[in-house]
């Protein structure tokens, strides 16, 4: 489908917590064991005792056996890119910009928009103390490395809507801050300096 929806969220961990892009794949595409005595790993049922034979390739390219993940069980990664705390952008999904979602450039962010959005993330998004409490952690680094990216795939995709999560599901908190009235503040007054440059 048409590229749509530029979606923001967060890892929803502790505001300072160091959290790596691998962290966050095991969560998504991890295997998740059920009750029966079954795991779902890449989306694929099969016996617990299976998963020694499975490996899940992360981000940073280190292999782990599947019997030493616990996450989700998803096929396909949460997210597109995460800002680390240091506002390191890493690469978690391949993707073209030719303003279309092909298949293999969808990732999990979002039940029922995944086909028309990518899904990008920080590292943070709650109280340091309480991870229920949602709190806007981005680092200055975060912030402009999430600035900067968001302004370019606008300029890249004129209709895309820079949004969070909770824009698409409100009963979620993530990414913790006002996705859409943060895109706005930060385009208009690039528009402003383009124009006032030129
Ligand atoms: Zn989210």
């Amino acid at each position: 489908m048409k590229l749509k929806y530029l979606v923001i969220h967060c890892t929803a961990t502790p505001e300072g917590r160091n959290v790596t892009a691998d962290d966050v794949d095991m969560w998504h595409r991890g295997a998740k064991r059920h009750d029966d005595g079954s795991a779902t790993f890449l989306g694929r049922r099969m016996p617990v005792a299976e998963l020694p034979n499975h490996f899940l390739t992360l981000p940073s390219g280190k292999k782990v056996r599947a019997d030493q993940t616990n996450g989700n069980g998803w096929r396909r990664r949460g997210y597109s890119r995460i800002w680390l705390l240091d506002g390191t952008e890493v690469q978690t999904a391949y993707y073209n910009n030719d303003g279309w979602v092909q298949n293999d450039e969808m990732t999990n962010g979002a039940a029922g928009y995944n086909a028309q959005s990518r899904h990008v993330c920080y590292v943070g998004g709650t109280e340091q103390n309480n991870i229920k409490i949602a709190k806007d952690t981005r680092t200055q680094e975060q912030h402009k490395a999430m600035a900067d990216y968001c302004i370019k795939t606008r300029r890249q995709h004129p209709h895309i809507e820079v949004i969070g999560h909770n824009d698409l599901n409100p009963s979620k908190a993530c990414p913790s801050f006002d996705a859409k009235a943060w895109f706005s503040e930060i385009w208009r007054k690039q528009t402003r300096f383009v124009n006032t440059a030129s």
